[in-house]
């Protein structure tokens, strides 16, 4: 067995080519074998080319690296030099496995990948990988999620061309394109290299670690991954949803009365309504105090739109037309932290998807 060694790229331990019984039997067993933050290279048939997979960049997000564990396991001969970068081990690893978003008190490390840096062990992690990223100069990078509450599969991509298409194609069709800049590892591709993030579906949904094991397979073994020419899929494009936050100061709940005396609490099955819509008759949750101080929902522009989308009636919580929902989440840490979902018009995207 070729044991995992630290190398010259710093805070990545550099493991090429791990032969088949190092891998342990499931991606659990995988995780517990590796020591820190981890860059695994397989070569492939032609090594003047490669490609980049990132996962676990949140540690509770584990569709990415049971992928990864299953293309390896059945010893699939990459077209190309693969290079997978798994950052958050130690976080996942906390028992019982993959429970933590990040560890608490540390930066979202999907949130550090432009400027301003700071000194934080998640900033220096995610400088390391760019420069790494960097020097290998890979055709594509994609990095693999997994949503917090059930959901179908979705793409995230801050650049559109037929390229970053073609890379969601391999793995789902919905494809959300936004102007937000909140950091993540994405927003590299407008500098450097095509780089799509996938949204495998949830943690606790079946058919995410298959979803993302087949998508990889194809990412792995196509000879071009980068052109149309390996889906005719038609692509259903989403752009620039809004995000419904809280107000610093505010809390949330989930439940099927009010729990709180100032905040929100959200019903429970709103995660139902992923990729799904809306009426202004849909009871979403309940209100304690002003809309204003509990919520708001600024466009990517910063603009401010909640009145426009919600309204209370006695104290229970509506939308004011229809809507589509995704990235509902039930967990009221994201929800504190990220946001509670993201939200488009209903009628704002009719027609927009394309055959492609
Ligand atoms: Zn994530």
């Amino acid at each position: 067995m070729e044991s995992a060694s630290t190398s010259d790229f710093g805070g990545f331990h550099h493991w090429k080519n791990p032969d088949h019984q190092s891998i342990g039997k499931t991606a659990l067993e995988y995780l517990q074998k590796l020591s820190g933050p981890t860059h695994i290279h397989i070569s492939g048939k032609d090594p003047s080319r490669a490609r980049a997979v990132v996962t676990l960049l949140h540690d509770n997000e584990p569709s990415g690296l049971h992928a990864i564990h299953e293309v390896l396991k059945h010893r699939v001969e990459p077209a190309v030099d693969i290079h997978y970068f798994i950052p958050s081990v130690d976080a996942a690893k906390q028992a019982p496995g993959f429970i933590y978003r990040m560890l608490p008190h540390h930066k979202d490390l999907n949130r550090c990948f432009t400027p301003p840096y700071s000194e934080s062990e998640q900033d220096r992690l995610a400088q390391e990988l760019l420069r790494i990223l960097t020097a290998l100069a890979p055709e594509c990078v994609i990095d693999i999620h997994n949503t917090s509450s059930s959901s179908p599969p979705f793409e995230v991509t801050t650049f559109m061309d037929e390229r970053h298409d073609a890379l969601v194609s391999l793995f789902t069709r919905r494809m959300i394109v936004t102007d937000l800049k909140l950091g993540s590892l994405m927003e590299i591709s407008e500098s450097m290299m095509p780089t799509v993030t996938i949204e495998c579906g949830g943690v606790q949904d079946p058919e995410s670690n298959l979803l993302a094991t087949e998508g990889l397979n194809k990412y792995t073994t196509y000879e071009n991954v980068l052109t149309l020419s390996h889906t005719d899929m038609s692509l259903e494009f989403f752009y620039n949803p809004i995000r419904l936050e809280l107000v610093e100061g505010s809390d949330i709940a989930y439940g099927d009365h009010c729990l709180l005396e100032n905040g929100v609490t959200l019903l429970p099955e709103i995660e139902h309504f992923n990729f799904g819509f809306v009426s202004p008759e849909t009871r979403l949750g309940f209100i304690s105090g002003e809309l204003r101080d509990c919520l708001r929902a600024n466009d990517p522009k910063g603009k401010e739109k909640l009145l426009d989308y919600f309204r209370t009636v006695d104290g229970e919580l509506y939308p004011t037309r229809r809507l589509k929902l995704f990235m509902v989440t039930t967990n009221p840490e994201i929800a504190r932290k990220d946001c509670l979902f993201y939200l488009l018009e209903a009628d704002a995207n009719s027609g927009a998807s394309v055959i492609l």
